[in-house]
């Protein structure tokens, strides 16, 4: 379990767990929409399955989204005297743009874990 939270993390193939997922350097912190290998370099693991295969994944991004901006709102909180003070919403706002692109490649990468051929 630890293990694949820490492949999870690195962007490495469900199947070897040594070819990388994402055709970039540094995975999470990249701006904008992921570029994808289509095959795993080393295992020639087929990462996306079929067309839309991760339409799924945007159900996992919606889950984090909502997690992240609670968990937001639990912190923000704490500095203001009202418990629901309109100007928390902007720093939702904010943390939400700021961690979408971060958002998209960990819900891929659960999508594909998730679905992983776990028999082998
Ligand atoms: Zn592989």
């Amino acid at each position: 379990m630890a293990n694949t939270f820490i492949n999870i993390m690195n962007t490495t193939c469900p199947q070897c767990n040594k070819g990388k997922v994402f055709d970039e350097k540094s995975p999470f912190l990249n701006i904008g929409f992921p570029k994808m290998n289509k095959n795993c370099s080393n295992c020639n693991y087929k990462f996306e399955k079929e067309p839309g295969y991760f339409f799924g994944a945007m159900y996992m991004n919606y889950g984090l989204t909502v997690a992240e901006s609670i968990a937001t709102y639990v912190i923000a909180q704490q500095f203001f005297t009202a418990r629901f003070d309109l100007r928390i919403i902007p720093i939702i706002a904010v943390v939400i743009i700021g961690l979408a692109s971060f958002n998209i490649r960990l819900s891929r990468m659960l999508w594909l874990y998730m679905f992983k051929n776990y028999t082998m």
